[in-house]
């Protein structure tokens, strides 16, 4: 299991011209702006999750983007309550 960044769109201030996200993804080709939608948008394959996206736009307080886990079958375990999980366990 690996962990990738996945945009969450609501957040998503690209439409009122922000592409932090875009210029500080280190690998080529995997943060794009999706023009349809005017969000930014992550190729999942692609995506070697370093979190660079998740610093840059957290330090500008927008908090659009989370690390979500990728299981064996390739699937995205992104539901709420899995997070939830995930951070009650480091809670001890
Ligand atoms: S840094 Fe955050 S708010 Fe800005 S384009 Fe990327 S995901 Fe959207
Ligand atoms: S985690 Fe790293 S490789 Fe993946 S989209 Fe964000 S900056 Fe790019």
């Amino acid at each position: 299991m690996y962990n990738v960044a996945l945009v969450i769109e609501d957040k998503c201030v690209a439409k009122k011209g922000c592409r932090l996200c875009i210029l500080y993804c280190p690998e080529a080709n995997t943060l794009d702006l999706n023009t349809e939608r005017m969000v930014a948008e992550v190729i999942i394959a692609r995506c070697k999750g370093c979190e660079l996206c998740v610093v840059v736009c957290n330090a500008a307080k927008h908090m659009a983007i989370d690390m979500v886990a990728v299981s064996a079958d390739g699937s995205l375990m992104r539901s709420k309550g899995e997070s939830a999980a995930l951070g009650q366990a480091y809670q001890g």
